[in-house]
């Protein structure tokens, strides 16, 4: 199948937002051939597996438009990207440590014609930074680290009273389980999974995380503690 009869069969877009998937599609396998970007290149999958499950995060958060967004080890843009497109007024900034994914996604979203910041950096160290620290009505973050490295990374970025999603696959609850005391430390606690089922019947879970309170100084820690001693 097509992007366009994959998105047209499970989500209701306008056709100019159809034709921008598409692009970003033809973009992504593009440059593909050139650079790692992802291992999913059929279309069907494209659309399945980092389209609607990028826009599934519309369906388990209440994201109103101008929110403010961070996506952690963002890639080649998802779930960033898919947000955008469904939703031009979203203020988002995108992070990643590989700055050659980051001058494809600069290069994209010109070509599509979308506004987006995005940062060079090491997550734990743009969570020190005044700048970025609290400032975020959501952190968002699919296929980066384990759930108790993941929350240390994110949770710093958002207001006191936001939300991290964690994008995760069928495991959910054995990593919410590992994650509590990081929880407690953070200052964050899991609201909801919600769970989400893609074409194919691919489950996915979507850890919804408030933070409650403001988060510590001593945290994020340095990479080196964060993965010797995860919370
Ligand atoms: N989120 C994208 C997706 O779902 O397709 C990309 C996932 S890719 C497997 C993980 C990305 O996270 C990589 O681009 C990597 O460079 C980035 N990354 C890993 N650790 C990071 C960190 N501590 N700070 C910023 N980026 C990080």
């Amino acid at each position: 199948m097509s992007i366009r009869s994959v998105l047209q069969d499970n989500i209701s877009l306008p056709v100019e937002k159809i034709t921008a998937f598409e692009k970003f599609a033809d973009l992504l396998k593009e440059k593909n051939k050139q650079m790692n970007l992802t291992a999913i290149t059929d279309d069907d999958e494209i659309a399945v597996k980092h389209f609607l499950d990028s826009l599934s995060l519309y369906n388990a958060l209440d994201i109103k438009d101008n929110s403010k967004i961070i996506d952690i080890g963002t890639g080649a843009g998802f779930p960033s990207i898919p947000l955008l497109i469904y939703n031009k007024t979203l203020k988002i900034t995108m992070v990643d440590s590989l700055s050659k994914r980051l001058r494809f996604i600069d290069e994209t979203l010109g070509k599509l014609d979308l506004t987006a910041e995005t940062v060079h950096a090491r997550a734990e160290d743009l969570g020190r930074d005044s700048e970025y620290r609290g400032k975020y009505d959501f952190a968002v973050s699919r296929a980066v680290a384990g759930l108790n490295v993941l929350v240390e990374l994110c949770v710093p970025f958002v207001k006191t009273g936001g939300i991290f999603a964690a994008m995760k696959g069928p495991e959910a609850e054995n990593e919410i389980s590992a994650t509590k005391n990081a929880l407690d430390l953070l200052g964050a606690e899991v609201t909801e999974v919600k769970s989400v089922v893609l074409p194919g019947e691919l489950t996915r879970n979507i850890i919804v995380i408030r933070k409650v309170r403001e988060t510590d100084d001593r945290f994020p820690r340095t990479s080196k503690n964060i993965l010797k001693r995860p919370l």
